[in-house]
């Protein structure tokens, strides 16, 4: 008998997320590499060159020669936010690991947070996910994964 390849394509499990994206800095290491693979870019004028600034917990990239600051999570769906990314990476992963709808009820236990709060997550990440899904289909390239936490949310970063 011959295996689905959809059915049996390799996934992230629960240890490996967890192994993989279990602490905030973990999380914010994952974004920063997402959003600016070769490096912090200023958004502005483009140049590489840039120091850290700390505004209380907050880190802050300024630019050397426009001296334009931009946080982690600046322009993406986790701005101004007061959930973790711990807990969005979770919502993320949960909300990617069944073919089924999964309800904000269930998000709510699931990754520890109110009602409300799951219930506004999981819509920002079915948002997300339904216009990665219309790129998709609009610029013609066919993606076949749906387990796949990378793929699925590269557009939110
Ligand atoms: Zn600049």
């Amino acid at each position: 008998m011959t295996q689905n390849q959809l059915q049996f394509q390799p996934g992230l499990s629960l240890s490996s997320f967890l192994n993989d994206y279990g602490t905030e800095v973990q999380c914010e290491t994952a974004l920063e590499k997402s959003r600016w693979p070769k490096g912090y870019i200023c958004p502005a004028c483009k140049s590489r060159s840039h120091c850290i600034v700390w505004h209380g917990k907050v880190k802050t990239f300024q630019c050397n020669l426009c001296h334009a600051q931009v946080t982690l999570t600046s322009g993406t769906i986790f701005h101004a936010t007061k959930l973790s990314l711990v807990k969005w990476f979770q919502a993320m992963y949960f909300m990617t690991q069944t073919k089924n709808n999964i309800y904000a009820l269930e998000l709510k236990r699931l990754i520890g947070v109110c009602y409300h709060t799951s219930w506004r997550v999981k819509h920002t990440l079915a948002q997300v996910m339904s216009e990665r899904e219309e790129t998709t289909i609009l610029s013609g390239r066919v993606e076949v994964d749906d387990a796949s936490f990378h793929k699925k949310f590269t557009a939110a970063f």
